[in-house]
């Protein structure tokens, strides 16, 4: 398995979607507890939930791999990326704390170095050089990095998620100009609720790669999956939901677009 599909398209705007994977390594496959084979916590559907963005031209690279075998937006250190209870490069719990794996059976150091060789590095290699190929052809480039979560996970966050979570890493990741212009597009709507810098600040693909004083600008939409999918197994498509949120994700990407 590769670790990631890499499309290429026509605008200075790359399509990052890093959990929507559902690949496994054989050990990881073997050694998943009972509540992680369902692959629960799995960014679902994210690249059909986007497929707009590919057609508008985009360039789209989408992880292969499930996060529970590599976490491709954490830090290759894996230091803590977020202060209050969050997940590691290589999650030992679900978000719900469920354990990962059942006991003894967590892939080797040398397994996870391997992870981190073939399929966390190839993928960070390949933002770099498409980001660093846009900035030539285009002077700039901009990231948009995309995920989705369950609407509630108490051990998370509070009470039910914003329908419409943006991040740009406090403000440090792209120019104010471009969180302006997100901010005034959201708040003049009232379908879906939203923040900008709440709980999902941006991950380290947000944090990494964001350089406004270079022209190189990133945001990451963190989306609550009720209003695209079934939150319960088996995470079903729901396109009558979808058909009513994509048009606000168009939206975000061509006011991004903007710049
Ligand atoms: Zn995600």
């Amino acid at each position: 398995m590769k670790p990631f599909e890499f499309t290429q398209g026509t605008l200075p705007l790359l399509l990052s979607i890093p959990h929507a994977g559902t690949a496994l390594t054989p050990e990881v496959e073997q050694g998943l507890s009972e509540q992680a084979q369902g692959l629960p916590d799995t960014d679902w559907h994210i690249p059909q939930l986007y497929d707009f963005a590919r057609e508008m031209g985009a360039s789209v690279l989408v992880g292969n791999y499930s996060r529970f075998v590599i976490d491709l937006n954490r830090p290759p250190n894996n230091e803590a990326l977020y202060a209050t209870a969050t997940t590691g490069l290589y999650p030992e719990t679900l978000f719900d704390g469920t354990p990962t794996f059942k006991p003894g059976m967590t892939p080797t150091d040398d397994q996870r170095q391997g992870y981190l060789a073939t399929i966390w590095t190839p993928y960070h290699e390949k933002i770099q050089q498409e980001l660093a190929r846009m900035k030539q052809q285009f002077g700039y480039a901009l990231l948009f990095d995309a995920h989705s979560i369950a609407s509630v996970i108490p051990r998370l966050f509070d009470g039910k998620l914003p329908d419409l979570n943006l991040g740009t890493n406090g403000g440090l990741s792209c120019d104010p100009s471009i969180s302006e212009k997100l901010t005034d597009l959201c708040a003049a709507q009232s379908d879906f609720s939203w923040v900008m810098n709440g709980r999902f600040k941006g991950g380290y693909i947000t944090r990494a790669y964001g350089k406004p004083q270079e022209d190189q600008h990133t945001v990451q939409l963190e989306l609550a999956q009720i209003n695209y999918m079934d939150e319960t197994p088996p995470f079903s498509w729901r396109g009558d939901k979808a058909a009513r949120l994509q048009p606000i994700l168009k939206k975000i990407i061509t006011t991004l677009l903007l710049r």
